[in-house]
Formats: structure tokens, C-alpha cells, sequence
């Protein structure tokens, strides 16, 4: 691509989408990622070899190579100098780019492509209307489309209640609030947390199943860097 109209600095949830949804109405669109590209051929090795400048195809995308480098081991994947989620170049001889965190608390970001999109929580609400309305240039009635598209795409449901939720929502009910049964809040009440997270995988407590066999499979496997 020689002229693009239209250039997007980092590949996260933000970027990567802008990209995609700019690239659908015609634009050309040049995406530069400053981390690594797990998955792609164009990058067998990323962490160590310079590998390609550009990929362009869909074909570069290789889901075995990526479950090879995305694996179920904690410290491959979160160690903050060498784990694959760190924050800082691919090239691994380079050091993490550091954050100066003037309050006490703690950053987790990271690079690569997807950025934090790639370690963050998946807790997906919407904002209050009241959040919205006559703060922002648009309404909340506006952005309800927006959602919905977000919604369908990732898509979000409700996460599956464990006992802690049960005991909470049993408090709540009884101090008097009401079940909000949508993803639409605009009244006060209690709900399950909308999630992105596909509910846990169905087949995770049979014995007769590999770790291997279930991460074919779709549906959460709570198994390695998840921590929520
Ligand atoms: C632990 C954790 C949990 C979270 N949980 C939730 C949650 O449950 N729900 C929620 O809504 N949000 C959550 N978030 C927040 C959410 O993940 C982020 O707001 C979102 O992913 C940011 O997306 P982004 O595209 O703006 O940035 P990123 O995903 O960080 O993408 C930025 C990209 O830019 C690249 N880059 C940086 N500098 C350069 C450069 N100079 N040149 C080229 N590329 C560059 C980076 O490598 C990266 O790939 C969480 C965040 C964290 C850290």
C-alpha cells in the first residue's frame, strides 16, 4: 500500500475495529502495531525473529500456529519482562516500555496485537443514560444501535452466576430492588454481569477429554491466564 487514506497507530479493540469498519467502506487503511502478531505466518517466531514488515491476507492467519504461541502456561504468557502479554516491542532483546505510575495501584497492559484488548476482563455494560445524556455529543437513545451491533458481535450475555451472586442477588431482593432482566439499564436493580466471555465449556468436567480436545472447542475452558 503506497497512499493509504487513512492511518490507525496500534492494532487493540479500538484500533483493529476502526480499521475494519473503515476498510469495509472503501477506505484504505494502514494499521501500524508495534508488538508482536501471534498467529500470523508472516511472523513465525515473533519474540525472537524480525520476521515480515506486512501481511495483507487472511491467509497469513494461521490458528495452529497461534495456539502454539498463545498457550494454558501462566508465566509463558503473564511474566511482566518475558511473557508473551507483556508491555513492550516484540523483539524480546528490547526491554518492556515502562510506565511511571504517580499513584499507588497497579498497570497491566500490554502489547502485541489486541494490546490490553487481549488480557482485559470482558465485563461489557453499557453506560448509564444518565452518563450519557447532555454529557456527551450524542445521546444514549443515539448510541443504543452501536451497542447492539458490539453486543451481536463479541457477543455479550450474561455471566453465568456462581454462589456468591445468588447470595448477593438474594440481598438485594430483599432489601427491595427489582431484577433488571436486559442489557438496557435505566432503572436502578441488580442483574448478572454482562459478559463477552463464552459461558464455561460444557464438557469441562468429563475425564474422557484432553486440555487439547477442549481448546478446540467452543465455550470457556477457565484454564490458564484468566483472571477474573
Ligand atoms: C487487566 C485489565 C482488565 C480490563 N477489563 C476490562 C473489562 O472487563 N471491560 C472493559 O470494558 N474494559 C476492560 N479493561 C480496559 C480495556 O481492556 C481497554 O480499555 C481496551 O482494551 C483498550 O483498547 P485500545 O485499543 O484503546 O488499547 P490496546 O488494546 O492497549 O491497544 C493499543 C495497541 O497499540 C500498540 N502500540 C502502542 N504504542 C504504539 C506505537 N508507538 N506504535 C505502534 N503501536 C503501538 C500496542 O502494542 C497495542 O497493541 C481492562 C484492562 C485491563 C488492563
Amino acid at each position: 500500500m503506497t497512499d493509504p487514506d487513512v492511518i490507525v497507530i496500534g492494532s487493540g479493540g479500538g484500533g483493529a475495529v476502526i480499521a475494519k469498519e473503515l476498510g469495509e467502506k472503501g477506505l484504505q487503511v494502514l494499521v501500524l502495531e508495534a508488538g508482536p502478531w501471534y498467529g500470523n505466518s508472516q511472523w513465525p517466531d515473533p519474540n525472537k525473529n524480525r520476521g515480515a514488515q506486512n501481511s495483507s491476507k487472511s491467509d497469513d492467519l494461521n490458528i495452529f500456529l497461534f495456539k502454539e504461541q498463545y498457550t494454558k502456561d501462566e508465566g509463558e504468557m503473564n511474566d511482566l519482562i518475558t511473557g508473551r502479554l507483556r508491555w513492550g516491542p516484540a523483539d524480546r532483546n528490547r526491554s518492556p516500555w515502562f510506565r511511571n505510575v504517580t499513584r499507588r495501584g497497579f498497570v497491566w497492559q500490554n502489547s502485541g496485537v489486541g494490546g490490553t484488548t487481549q488480557s482485559y476482563l470482558a465485563n461489557s455494560p453499557r453506560a448509564f443514560p444518565v452518563t450519557v445524556d447532555h454529557v456527551w455529543p450524542i445521546s444514549y437513545r443515539e448510541l443504543i444501535p452501536y451497542y447492539e451491533k458490539v453486543e451481536a458481535t463479541l457477543p455479550v450475555e450474561f455471566a453465568p452466576m456462581t454462589s456468591k451472586e445468588e447470595l448477593f442477588f438474594y440481598g438485594a431482593k430483599k432489601a427491595g430492588w427489582q431484577l433488571i432482566p436486559t442489557l438496557d439499564v435505566t432503572v436502578p436493580g441488580y442483574r448478572p454481569q454482562p459478559n463477552a466471555i463464552l459461558p464455561p465449556n460444557k464438557n469441562l468436567t468429563r475425564p474422557d477429554y484432553s486440555v487439547e480436545q477442549l481448546s478446540w472447542m467452543q465455550g470457556c475452558t477457565l484454564a490458564g491466564h484468566c483472571i477474573n
